[in-house]
């Protein structure tokens, strides 16, 4: 199968923060990618922003770099890489100053799509949006791509809103959050919407319960510092977890375009139902073959969560007594995303009591290995009578449609993409963000007034016994990991 590549415009996209990790691991990789299967134009203009005074030379000789270090061997060649340098160029320029803001505006072309990557520390963003403004860089029709985190609560979220707000439309932000750039996520919406199979039943009367997990089998490792003043419920519920929850659970929008989809994912927020703490759990790893949270953040009496579980309800017709269980944590014992969906048991039985009884499962799979997977009800092959037993109906991307289905584009390749398109689709809108913090603020803030502290849980286990409880007492078990 022979993916259509589709060019975008020409552009000028500055990377601000480009020597930083995320430009040399994710951003600058992706967009070679992109280059690499004819999907930048040739007038296309990449430039590198940092305060490291350095020529282009330099930042290029670090990008080149950058990609042989996080791109396999297979995915590149010398001369598509050289092709890539030329269109790249490097400006020295302090966000908090003055300098280099000239040299960049000598840079930018009137007439292509201007595009502003904010890949530095959030601090920055607003000195950034104010300094593209001041030096009258920014055009009316420019973009900014603003990283996470995007405030630590809702207060701070409405203050950077109102920062940027000030100097660029609503139309102009596109706040990243990289789990909407997955393929599979995206495929969500495809099986939900574009079959008839599903969306009748995409409901309480249905839908037993919906599970959505996020693993990792990694620590903090060197964000410790960072991470210790947000923890998971920061980090990656109110963001990560609450994007995927949304898009599982909104009602179908007129048509798959930016605000029409966001209006539903505000709407399912804004439907969520306070949640009592004892349907979350939260948890903290010990140490095992790799130091304890508390090592890793060096912090021996934080009292921050690497793990959270929790139950939620949506106060809403669709969803009235069907409970999302949302789940992340670190130091787990796999690295496992997905978004599982347990439908009912059938309501009567024709077959006899030991034929068994199970229900269908959808599992919709976001890494390590993208794909869905239905789970359907049939007979046992063989004599035995009539005893169901339940298998897969797998739709593993790399299988069924052929090798370069497997070699999908990494969210960050996509989601550039999409903001030169001028397509905010898989992008937060700023009320859906202080919504989320809103719903977030109170539990966090009923947290730290108990001063409670995280359950331990072993490292590389599926996280405290007390979420397998939860999940116990509620007659139904978590997917393994
Ligand atoms: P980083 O490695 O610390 O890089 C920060 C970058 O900002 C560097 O290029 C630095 O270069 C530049 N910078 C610092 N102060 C500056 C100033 N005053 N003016 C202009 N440039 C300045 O950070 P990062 O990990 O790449 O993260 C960047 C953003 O992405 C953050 O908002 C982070 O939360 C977000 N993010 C990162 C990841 C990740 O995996 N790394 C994942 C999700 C989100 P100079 O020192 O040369 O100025």
């Amino acid at each position: 199968m022979v993916s259509r590549v589709i060019p975008v415009e020409a552009f000028d996209l500055v990377i601000f923060g480009a020597t930083g990790d995320l430009a040399r691991r994710k951003i600058l990789p992706g967009l070679y990618r992109r280059f690499c299967d004819g999907q930048m134009p040739q007038d296309a203009c990449i430039i590198g922003a940092a305060r490291t005074e350095q020529d282009s030379a330099a930042w290029i000789a670090q990008t080149v770099e950058a990609i042989e270090s996080y791109l396999p061997a297979s995915k590149r060649d010398a001369n598509t890489m050289a092709a890539f340098c030329e269109r790249l160029r490097y400006v020295a320029v302090d966000a908090m100053g003055d300098a280099g803001w000239a040299a960049l505006a000598q840079m930018m072309r009137p007439d292509v799509v201007q595009a502003f990557y904010f890949s530095v520390a959030p601090s920055l963003f607003g000195a950034l949006a104010e300094r593209l403004h001041h030096f009258n860089i920014a055009r009316q029709d420019a973009r900014i791509v603003v990283e996470k985190p995007f405030g630590r609560d809702r207060e701070t979220a409405r203050a950077l809103n109102a920062t940027l707000a000030a100097h660029f439309n609503e139309t102009q932000i596109y706040r990243i959050d990289h789990y909407l750039g997955k393929e599979t996520v995206q495929n969500l919406m495809a099986v939900r919407f574009g079959n008839t199979l599903f969306e009748p039943l995409w409901n309480a009367q249905y839908v037993d319960h919906v599970q959505i997990t996020v693993a990792e089998e990694v620590g903090v490792g060197g964000r410790g510092a960072y991470y210790d003043k947000s923890g998971a419920m920061r980090d990656m519920v109110q963001n990560h977890l609450m994007q995927l929850l949304c898009l599982t659970a909104m009602e179908p929008p007129a048509r798959f375009e930016p605000d029409a989809v966001r209006d539903e994912k505000l709407k399912v927020i804004r439907a969520l139902e306070p949640v009592a703490q004892k349907q979350i759990v939260r948890g903290q790893y010990q140490a095992g073959s790799n130091p304890s949270y508390l090592a890793d953040v060096e912090n021996p009496g934080s009292r921050t969560e690497s793990f959270i579980a929790m139950k939620l309800m949506i106060a809403n017709w669709r969803w009235n007594g069907t409970p999302f269980y949302l789940r992340t944590g670190k130091r787990m014992k796999a690295r496992k995303s997905e978004i599982v969906i347990h439908f009912k048991t059938p309501p009567h039985s024709i077959f006899d009591a030991d034929a068994g009884r199970m229900a269908n499962v959808l599992s919709i799979r976001l890494q390590p290995d993208e794909g869905i997977d239905l789970r359907v009800t049939i007979k046992e092959p063989g004599p035995g009578g009539m005893r169901l037993i339940d298998v897969p109906l797998d739709m593993s991307f790399a299988e069924a449609l052929g090798p370069e289905a497997a070699d999908v584009p990494d969210a960050y390749e996509r989601l550039i993409m999409d903001v030169i398109r001028g397509n905010q689709t898989l992008f937060m809108r700023g009320d859906e963000v202080e919504a989320a913090w809103a719903w977030t603020d109170p539990i966090i803030a009923a947290w730290e007034a108990q001063g409670a502290r995280p359950l331990p849980y072993a490292a590389g286990s599926t996280g405290p016994e007390e979420a397998a409880i939860m999940m116990h007492q509620d007659g139904r078990r978590w997917q393994d990991i």
